[in-house]
Protein backbone atom coordinates (compact mmCIF):
# COMPACT_ATOMS: atom_id res chain seq x y z
CA UNK A 1 0.00 0.00 0.00
CA UNK A 2 1.14 3.04 -0.73
CA UNK A 3 2.51 5.37 2.56
CA UNK A 4 1.48 8.39 0.82
CA UNK A 5 -2.57 9.12 -1.02
CA UNK A 6 -1.14 12.63 -2.18
CA UNK A 7 0.04 12.37 -5.45
CA UNK A 8 2.90 15.10 -6.93
CA UNK A 9 1.64 16.90 -9.87
CA UNK A 10 2.24 18.12 -12.88
CA UNK A 11 0.16 19.88 -16.12
CA UNK A 12 0.24 20.86 -19.20
CA UNK A 13 -1.56 24.19 -20.19
CA UNK A 14 -2.32 25.33 -23.34
CA UNK A 15 -5.19 25.88 -25.65
CA UNK A 16 -6.51 23.98 -27.34
CA UNK A 17 -4.69 21.79 -25.48
CA UNK A 18 -7.20 17.85 -25.89
CA UNK A 19 -5.00 16.51 -28.90
CA UNK A 20 -1.72 16.59 -26.87
CA UNK A 21 -0.64 13.44 -25.87
CA UNK A 22 2.59 13.97 -23.61
CA UNK A 23 0.24 12.55 -20.94
CA UNK A 24 0.18 9.69 -21.90
CA UNK A 25 4.50 9.16 -21.89
CA UNK A 26 4.33 11.32 -18.81
CA UNK A 27 1.93 8.79 -16.63
CA UNK A 28 3.65 5.76 -18.46
CA UNK A 29 6.91 6.32 -17.03
CA UNK A 30 5.40 7.73 -13.48
CA UNK A 31 3.81 4.42 -13.36
CA UNK A 32 6.84 2.25 -14.97
CA UNK A 33 9.50 4.15 -11.53
CA UNK A 34 6.26 3.49 -9.13
CA UNK A 35 6.12 7.10 -8.66
CA UNK A 36 2.54 8.48 -7.16
CA UNK A 37 2.47 10.95 -9.80
CA UNK A 38 -0.41 12.60 -12.00
CA UNK A 39 -0.18 14.55 -15.39
CA UNK A 40 -2.98 16.35 -16.25
CA UNK A 41 -3.87 17.71 -19.10
CA UNK A 42 -5.56 21.06 -18.79
CA UNK A 43 -6.89 24.04 -20.81
CA UNK A 44 -6.36 27.00 -20.25
CA UNK A 45 -7.64 30.23 -22.14
CA UNK A 46 -5.07 33.20 -22.62
CA UNK A 47 -7.43 35.50 -20.00
CA UNK A 48 -6.87 33.39 -17.41
CA UNK A 49 -3.31 32.40 -17.43
CA UNK A 50 -2.57 34.62 -14.96
CA UNK A 51 -5.23 32.81 -12.67
CA UNK A 52 -4.04 30.23 -13.45
CA UNK A 53 -0.06 30.67 -12.17
CA UNK A 54 -1.20 31.34 -9.05
CA UNK A 55 -3.30 27.77 -8.97
CA UNK A 56 0.11 26.33 -9.53
CA UNK A 57 1.80 28.05 -6.82
CA UNK A 58 -0.99 27.68 -4.10
CA UNK A 59 -1.67 23.87 -5.25
CA UNK A 60 2.01 23.16 -4.94
CA UNK A 61 2.51 21.98 -8.52
CA UNK A 62 5.66 20.41 -9.17
CA UNK A 63 6.43 21.39 -12.48
CA UNK A 64 4.65 21.91 -16.05
CA UNK A 65 4.64 22.30 -19.87
CA UNK A 66 3.70 24.91 -21.77
CA UNK A 67 1.76 24.62 -25.13
CA UNK A 68 0.07 27.18 -27.55
CA UNK A 69 -0.53 30.41 -27.14
CA UNK A 70 1.51 30.22 -23.32
CA UNK A 71 5.07 29.87 -24.34
CA UNK A 72 6.11 33.48 -24.18
CA UNK A 73 3.09 34.82 -21.94
CA UNK A 74 3.75 32.54 -18.79
CA UNK A 75 7.35 34.09 -18.43
CA UNK A 76 5.91 37.13 -16.80
CA UNK A 77 4.75 34.49 -13.99
CA UNK A 78 7.94 32.94 -13.24
CA UNK A 79 11.12 33.55 -10.94
CA UNK A 80 13.76 32.55 -13.46
CA UNK A 81 14.57 31.66 -16.96
CA UNK A 82 17.63 29.14 -17.90
CA UNK A 83 19.78 30.74 -20.18
CA UNK A 84 18.98 29.04 -23.54
CA UNK A 85 15.08 29.35 -22.85
CA UNK A 86 15.90 33.22 -22.81
CA UNK A 87 18.00 32.80 -25.71
CA UNK A 88 14.90 31.24 -27.28
CA UNK A 89 12.44 33.64 -25.81
CA UNK A 90 9.77 30.82 -25.30
CA UNK A 91 8.94 28.50 -22.17
CA UNK A 92 8.01 24.91 -22.77
CA UNK A 93 8.57 23.29 -19.54
CA UNK A 94 8.50 24.83 -15.28
CA UNK A 95 10.36 22.94 -12.93
CA UNK A 96 10.65 23.63 -9.08
CA UNK A 97 13.31 25.17 -7.13
CA UNK A 98 11.85 25.42 -3.55
CA UNK A 99 9.30 27.97 -3.78
CA UNK A 100 10.34 29.38 -7.42
CA UNK A 101 9.37 28.77 -10.21
CA UNK A 102 12.32 28.35 -13.01
CA UNK A 103 11.51 28.43 -16.84
CA UNK A 104 12.60 25.87 -19.40
CA UNK A 105 12.40 25.15 -22.94
CA UNK A 106 13.34 21.26 -23.48
CA UNK A 107 12.16 21.34 -27.18
CA UNK A 108 15.73 21.85 -29.09
CA UNK A 109 17.47 19.60 -26.13
CA UNK A 110 15.34 16.84 -26.96
CA UNK A 111 15.56 17.25 -30.54
CA UNK A 112 19.48 17.36 -29.62
CA UNK A 113 19.45 14.53 -27.25
CA UNK A 114 17.18 12.52 -30.20
CA UNK A 115 20.28 13.49 -33.05
CA UNK A 116 22.94 12.28 -30.08
CA UNK A 117 20.84 8.51 -28.89
CA UNK A 118 19.02 8.05 -31.86
CA UNK A 119 20.70 8.94 -34.93
CA UNK A 120 24.37 8.56 -33.03
CA UNK A 121 25.88 12.01 -34.51
CA UNK A 122 27.22 15.00 -32.55
CA UNK A 123 26.50 18.14 -33.97
CA UNK A 124 30.02 19.65 -33.50
CA UNK A 125 31.57 20.92 -36.45
CA UNK A 126 28.46 20.02 -38.68
CA UNK A 127 27.00 22.18 -41.28
CA UNK A 128 23.18 22.75 -40.62
CA UNK A 129 20.21 23.74 -42.48
CA UNK A 130 16.99 24.55 -41.23
CA UNK A 131 13.49 24.67 -43.10
CA UNK A 132 11.34 27.32 -40.68
CA UNK A 133 11.25 30.23 -38.60
CA UNK A 134 8.88 29.59 -35.84
CA UNK A 135 9.27 28.39 -32.24
CA UNK A 136 10.91 24.88 -32.92
CA UNK A 137 12.84 26.29 -35.62
CA UNK A 138 14.15 28.68 -33.02
CA UNK A 139 14.81 25.95 -30.14
CA UNK A 140 16.60 24.00 -32.50
CA UNK A 141 18.91 26.38 -33.60
CA UNK A 142 20.01 27.48 -30.88
CA UNK A 143 20.84 24.07 -29.09
CA UNK A 144 22.44 23.16 -32.24
CA UNK A 145 24.36 26.45 -31.80
CA UNK A 146 25.26 25.74 -28.15
CA UNK A 147 26.33 22.42 -29.04
CA UNK A 148 29.22 23.50 -31.63
CA UNK A 149 27.25 23.78 -35.48
CA UNK A 150 29.60 25.27 -37.54
CA UNK A 151 27.20 26.52 -40.33
CA UNK A 152 23.92 26.89 -39.95
CA UNK A 153 21.20 28.26 -42.65
CA UNK A 154 17.86 29.31 -42.56
CA UNK A 155 14.89 29.07 -44.74
CA UNK A 156 11.76 30.33 -44.40
CA UNK A 157 8.99 31.16 -46.34
CA UNK A 158 8.24 34.42 -44.65
CA UNK A 159 11.23 37.18 -44.47
CA UNK A 160 9.99 39.15 -41.89
CA UNK A 161 9.87 35.90 -39.11
CA UNK A 162 13.24 34.93 -40.15
CA UNK A 163 15.54 37.96 -40.07
CA UNK A 164 14.50 38.72 -36.87
CA UNK A 165 15.24 35.30 -35.95
CA UNK A 166 18.29 34.88 -37.26
CA UNK A 167 19.40 38.25 -35.93
CA UNK A 168 18.81 37.43 -32.60
CA UNK A 169 20.21 34.23 -32.65
CA UNK A 170 23.84 35.82 -34.18
CA UNK A 171 24.07 38.16 -31.23
CA UNK A 172 24.22 34.96 -29.08
CA UNK A 173 26.87 32.78 -31.08
CA UNK A 174 30.20 33.75 -33.52
CA UNK A 175 28.99 31.22 -35.96
CA UNK A 176 27.72 32.12 -39.33
CA UNK A 177 23.97 31.93 -39.70
CA UNK A 178 22.19 32.61 -42.81
CA UNK A 179 18.78 33.57 -44.35
CA UNK A 180 17.26 32.39 -47.43
CA UNK A 181 14.07 33.22 -48.60
CA UNK A 182 12.50 30.19 -49.33
CA UNK A 183 10.69 29.85 -53.26
CA UNK A 184 10.20 27.04 -55.05
CA UNK A 185 12.09 23.75 -54.84
CA UNK A 186 15.46 23.86 -52.89
CA UNK A 187 18.01 22.37 -53.53
CA UNK A 188 20.26 21.18 -50.95
CA UNK A 189 23.78 21.98 -51.69
CA UNK A 190 26.13 18.70 -50.98
CA UNK A 191 27.88 20.08 -48.23
CA UNK A 192 24.75 20.19 -45.56
CA UNK A 193 25.18 17.74 -42.79
CA UNK A 194 21.48 17.91 -41.30
CA UNK A 195 18.63 19.06 -42.74
CA UNK A 196 16.05 19.97 -40.33
CA UNK A 197 11.82 20.20 -41.45
CA UNK A 198 10.80 22.64 -38.42
CA UNK A 199 7.44 23.43 -40.43
CA UNK A 200 3.94 22.61 -40.20
CA UNK A 201 4.49 20.99 -43.63
CA UNK A 202 3.14 17.38 -43.67
CA UNK A 203 1.76 17.77 -40.02
CA UNK A 204 -1.48 15.83 -39.68
CA UNK A 205 -3.91 16.08 -41.80
CA UNK A 206 -1.95 17.41 -44.74
CA UNK A 207 0.06 14.40 -45.02
CA UNK A 208 1.04 14.43 -48.23
CA UNK A 209 2.67 17.66 -48.47
CA UNK A 210 6.36 17.72 -48.45
CA UNK A 211 8.95 20.47 -48.25
CA UNK A 212 9.62 21.96 -51.49
CA UNK A 213 13.16 20.49 -50.92
CA UNK A 214 15.51 18.39 -53.90
CA UNK A 215 17.46 16.34 -52.51
CA UNK A 216 19.50 14.86 -54.94
CA UNK A 217 22.96 16.59 -54.19
CA UNK A 218 22.81 15.44 -50.52
CA UNK A 219 26.09 14.10 -49.30
CA UNK A 220 24.80 10.12 -48.86
CA UNK A 221 25.71 10.91 -44.80
CA UNK A 222 23.66 13.97 -44.69
CA UNK A 223 21.02 13.34 -41.94
CA UNK A 224 17.18 14.33 -42.53
CA UNK A 225 15.46 14.88 -39.18
CA UNK A 226 11.63 16.18 -39.34
CA UNK A 227 10.06 17.66 -36.26
CA UNK A 228 6.98 16.86 -37.31
CA UNK A 229 5.88 13.81 -35.19
CA UNK A 230 2.46 13.23 -36.26
CA UNK A 231 2.54 10.88 -38.79
CA UNK A 232 6.41 9.80 -37.57
CA UNK A 233 7.00 8.76 -40.93
CA UNK A 234 6.30 12.29 -43.17
CA UNK A 235 6.74 12.06 -46.83
CA UNK A 236 10.28 13.84 -46.35
CA UNK A 237 11.24 11.39 -44.44
CA UNK A 238 10.33 8.42 -46.92
CA UNK A 239 11.94 10.58 -49.39
CA UNK A 240 15.44 10.58 -47.93
CA UNK A 241 15.48 6.95 -46.88
CA UNK A 242 14.51 6.05 -50.74
CA UNK A 243 18.05 7.88 -51.14
CA UNK A 244 19.54 5.42 -48.51
CA UNK A 245 20.24 8.63 -46.12
CA UNK A 246 19.79 8.13 -42.47
CA UNK A 247 16.37 10.02 -40.62
CA UNK A 248 15.43 11.04 -37.32
CA UNK A 249 11.79 11.49 -36.96
CA UNK A 250 9.88 13.92 -34.68
CA UNK A 251 8.69 11.53 -31.99
CA UNK A 252 12.17 11.11 -31.10
CA UNK A 253 12.23 15.18 -30.40
CA UNK A 254 8.97 14.93 -28.64
CA UNK A 255 9.93 11.77 -26.61
CA UNK A 256 12.85 13.19 -25.18
CA UNK A 257 11.67 16.78 -24.17
CA UNK A 258 9.18 15.17 -21.64
CA UNK A 259 12.18 12.66 -21.06
CA UNK A 260 14.30 16.02 -20.00
CA UNK A 261 11.43 17.34 -18.48
CA UNK A 262 10.58 14.29 -16.19
CA UNK A 263 14.23 14.27 -15.20
CA UNK A 264 13.73 18.16 -13.91
CA UNK A 265 10.30 17.10 -11.86
CA UNK A 266 11.49 14.29 -10.43
CA UNK A 267 15.19 14.09 -10.33
CA UNK A 268 15.10 10.33 -11.82
CA UNK A 269 15.95 8.69 -15.06
CA UNK A 270 12.47 7.91 -17.18
CA UNK A 271 12.62 4.58 -19.26
CA UNK A 272 12.76 6.15 -22.36
CA UNK A 273 11.40 3.10 -24.58
CA UNK A 274 8.28 3.53 -22.23
CA UNK A 275 7.32 6.63 -23.23
CA UNK A 276 8.24 5.83 -27.02
CA UNK A 277 5.85 3.19 -26.59
CA UNK A 278 3.07 4.87 -25.15
CA UNK A 279 3.03 7.81 -27.34
CA UNK A 280 3.64 5.34 -30.41
CA UNK A 281 0.52 3.57 -29.32
CA UNK A 282 -1.93 7.00 -28.13
CA UNK A 283 -0.84 8.29 -32.05
CA UNK A 284 -1.97 5.08 -33.52
P1 LIG B 1 5.13 27.93 -35.80
O1 LIG B 1 3.73 28.26 -36.19
O2 LIG B 1 5.82 28.73 -34.75
O3 LIG B 1 6.05 28.00 -37.14
C1 LIG B 1 5.64 27.36 -38.33
C2 LIG B 1 6.75 27.44 -39.38
O4 LIG B 1 6.34 26.65 -40.50
C3 LIG B 1 7.02 28.84 -39.90
O5 LIG B 1 8.38 28.98 -40.20
C4 LIG B 1 6.19 28.87 -41.20
O6 LIG B 1 6.70 29.75 -42.18
C5 LIG B 1 6.39 27.45 -41.69
N1 LIG B 1 5.33 27.01 -42.58
C6 LIG B 1 4.07 26.65 -42.25
N2 LIG B 1 3.38 26.28 -43.35
C7 LIG B 1 4.25 26.42 -44.40
C8 LIG B 1 4.15 26.19 -45.79
N3 LIG B 1 3.02 25.73 -46.35
N4 LIG B 1 5.22 26.43 -46.59
C9 LIG B 1 6.39 26.90 -46.03
N5 LIG B 1 6.54 27.14 -44.72
C10 LIG B 1 5.49 26.89 -43.91
O7 LIG B 1 5.11 26.39 -35.42
P2 LIG B 1 6.15 25.59 -34.49
O8 LIG B 1 7.52 26.09 -34.77
O9 LIG B 1 5.65 25.56 -33.11
O10 LIG B 1 6.00 24.11 -35.06
C11 LIG B 1 6.59 23.73 -36.31
C12 LIG B 1 6.53 22.23 -36.45
O11 LIG B 1 7.30 21.62 -35.43
C13 LIG B 1 5.11 21.65 -36.33
O12 LIG B 1 4.98 20.63 -37.29
C14 LIG B 1 5.08 21.07 -34.93
O13 LIG B 1 4.22 19.95 -34.85
C15 LIG B 1 6.53 20.62 -34.79
N6 LIG B 1 6.94 20.52 -33.39
C16 LIG B 1 7.41 19.31 -32.98
C17 LIG B 1 7.83 19.14 -31.70
C18 LIG B 1 8.33 17.79 -31.30
O14 LIG B 1 8.57 17.59 -30.10
N7 LIG B 1 8.52 16.87 -32.23
C19 LIG B 1 7.81 20.23 -30.71
C20 LIG B 1 7.33 21.49 -31.26
C21 LIG B 1 6.91 21.59 -32.56
P3 LIG B 1 6.22 31.29 -42.24
O15 LIG B 1 7.05 32.03 -41.21
O16 LIG B 1 6.55 31.69 -43.65
O17 LIG B 1 4.75 31.31 -41.94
Amino acid sequence: MSSSFQADLVACLGQPVAENPTGVMQEAAFRALGLNWRYLTIEVAPVNLRDAMIGVRALGFRGLNLTIPHKVAVMQYLDAISPDAAMIGAVNTVRRDGDRLIGENTDGKGFLRGVRNDAGTDPRGKQVAILGAGGAARAIATELLLAGASDLLVLNRSRGRAEPMVRDLASHSSTPIRYQEWRGAWRVPSDVDLLVNATNIGLYPDVDAMPPVDLSDAHANMLVADAVFNPPETRLLAAARRRGLPVLDGLSMLVYQGVIGFEHWTGQSPPVHIMKQALTSALL
